[in-house]
Formats: structure tokens, sequence, C-alpha cells
């Protein structure tokens, strides 16, 4: 087999992207000056030898088991994951494109474009956490200002406000301290430091008490409990109340008073599966993915977006599903499943 790549050279050494090329068996045949930059090594310092050299120990081993699972069935293999090391010791992480050349079936080269992208990451991984920060230091001032307020107004002389004024004040201040936790949510999320409790869990009496609740707040919906029978499950019992919730509140926020919002549990062979289906506005097929997605509102009485992608990640971590079946007109139903323990 002809393996001489000198005409490709020329092309490949004024790339932007840094490019490595191997032979079948992975050794190195070249890089181009970008990769080279990027690396700190020469091409007559790698060439013959495995890009294992690179290797930082730092990216996930699953990466390498889907890398090679797609080069050995001759398909492109994309990561933002694979961290490597520099020959200063130094770590990079890189978006890498790999793909195997075949003539006849048979690979003749494999190809690497490498893009550095640490300083995305470092400027991602500061936002998040200055957005967790700001969350943290907006929560105590709130609380204290709900508070002060409250007793404020439980002296009536020394706050001149009427019932309504304060019921509006504190509503105000409970949006602001649902947007807050949200925030930080969405922040732990990203940086994978939500952290959940598991206990086995009655579902069932979790949805009556959380029906109830919102009974007190939302009378002029009719909202019904489906059933009678017990459904265990093993869950954190707070997130799972905070996904209930949030289905529960969008229903009511999105549908018609006087009409029904009906909560069912259902028990399948793998998997109990919640849902909550009401008679609203419903959401059109364009945007059905989308709303589980961060900052996603599809109506004007939208709030900030990210209750459904919050909820999908707390169901994600409890190695379930959610999921809408909606049509625009007639209502939505939301649906989650949960493991089932027997
Ligand atoms: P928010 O309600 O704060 O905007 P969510 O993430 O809870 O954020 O919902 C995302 C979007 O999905 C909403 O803005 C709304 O357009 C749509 N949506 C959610 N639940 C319903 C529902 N029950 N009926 C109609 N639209 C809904």
């Amino acid at each position: 087999m002809k393996q001489n790549i000198g005409h490709w050279t020329d092309i490949f050494a004024s790339a932007p992207n840094a490019i490595l090329v191997t032979d079948p068996h992975a050794n190195i045949m070249y890089v181009n000056p970008a990769w080279e930059k990027l690396t700190g090594y020469t091409l007559a310092e790698v060439k013959g030898k495995n890009p294992k050299i690179l290797q930082s120990g730092k990216t996930p081993k699953h990466v390498y088991k889907n890398l090679w699972k797609a080069l050995i069935n001759g398909e492109p293999f994309v990561s933002e994951a694979v961290i490597d090391k520099r020959k200063d010791g130094s770590l990079y992480q890189i978006q890498a494109t790999f793909y195997p050349v075949q003539k006849d079936k048979k690979t003749i080269y494999y190809v690497q474009i490498q893009q550095d992208i640490t300083e995305r990451i470092r400027i991602e991984d500061l936002k998040s956490e200055f957005f967790s920060i700001l969350s943290h230091e907006l929560k105590t001032p709130i609380t204290v200002l709900k508070l002060l307020i409250q007793s404020k107004f439980q002296k009536k002389k020394e706050l001149q406000l009427t019932p309504e004024e304060m019921h509006f004040f504190e509503e105000e201040l409970d949006r602001l301290t649902d947007l807050i936790n949200d925030m930080l949510d969405t922040s732990r999320i990203e940086r994978n430091k939500m952290r959940l409790q598991f206990e086995v869990l009655n579902i069932t009496e979790l949805l009556r008490t959380m029906i109830e609740k919102l009974r007190m707040v939302a009378q002029n919906h009719r909202l019904i409990l489906d059933t009678a029978n017990p459904y265990m499950g093993i869950a954190d019992k707070k997130r799972i109340e905070q996904v209930v919730i949030n289905l529960l509140t969008n229903a009511i926020k999105y549908s018609p008073e006087k009409t029904t919002i009906t909560i069912s549990i259902t028990k399948h062979k793998l998997h109990t599966i919640v849902s909550v289906k009401d008679q609203g506005i419903g959401i059109p097929q364009k945007d059905q993915s989308a709303i589980f997605e961060k900052f996603h509102q599809a109506s004007k009485k939208s709030g900030f977006g990210l209750g459904l992608y919050i909820s999908k990640e707390i169901i994600k971590l409890h190695k379930g599903k959610i999921w809408v079946d909606s049509e625009e007109g007639k209502g939505s139903t939301f649906f989650f499943s949960l493991p089932s323990i027997d």
C-alpha cells in the first residue's frame, strides 16, 4: 500500500486546526504546523509513534471505547471531552473529530482534526460559577426582606399596606425566590453538582399531598388524582415534588379557569409513569421537544423557561424519562417515568 501523503501536506500546512494522520496501525505519519504549535511536539519527534503519547489520563474511558467502535465501523467520531497533554506536561481540552479514510473498504489512514477549546470551557465554568455565587448572594437579602415586611405588616401602624398590596408584594418576592432557586439548580446541573437523596417513596401519597397544596392556590381549576392504589418507587422526595409542582403549575398557568387537570399514575413492566393532563392551550408540534431545553418559552404567558429543563435533568438523574403529548388548542399531557422497585 502506498502511504505517501506528501502532496497533501501543503494543504494541511496552512489549516488553522491541528491535524494528525496515522497509518491503519495508529502510527503517526503526519502532523501539521497547527498541531505542532498546539502540542509543543515537532513532526520529527512524533513520527512513527502512537498518539497515546498525548493521553493525559483525564479523558473519560468511554470516549476511547466509542471512538474505536465508530472507527472500526468506518464512521467518524466527534468528542468535546478529550483532554490531552502537551510536551511540557500542561493539559488542554479539544474538540476532536476522528475519521477513517478507507479504500476498497479497508482503512488506509486515520485522521484527527483538533480544535483547542480549553479557553471556551474555562469561560463556561466561570460563567456557571458566577451564576451560582450571584444566586446564593441574592437569596439571603430576599429572605430577610420578606421576613421584615411580614413582621412590619403584623404591627399594622408601621406599614400602611392593604392586604391586597401585601399579597402582591409577597407574590413578587416568591417569584423572585423561585427564579433564584431555578438559577441555582441550573448552575448545579451544569457543574454536575446536583446530588439526590434516594428513599423508598409512596408516589401516590406524594401526588396527593402536592394536589392538596395546590388546590388552595388554584381554586379555579379542578384537580383530580386518578388513582387510589399506592405506587412505590425509589426517588428523591424533594426533587420529585419539585417536578410535580412544576408540571401542575404549568398545567394551571397554561389552561383556562374551570377546566380539569388530571393526575394519573400507572405501572408498567419496569417503570411507573406519572401523567399530568390539562385542557389548556397546548403546545405547537414544532416546540414540543424544545420546551425541555434551557430558557425555551413557547407562549406569551411564559416564565423563564427553566422549569421543564430542570425537571428533565432531575428525572434523568433518576434514570427515568420525561415527555409530552400535546395538541394545540386541546391540551397537553406531560409524562414522566421512574424505575419501579417491584
Ligand atoms: P416557564 O413556564 O417558566 O416558561 P417551563 O420550562 O416550565 O418554563 O416551560 C417551558 C415552556 O413550555 C413554557 O414557556 C410554555 O410555553 C410551555 N409549556 C409548559 N407546560 C405547558 C402546558 N401545560 N401547556 C402549554 N404549554 C406549556
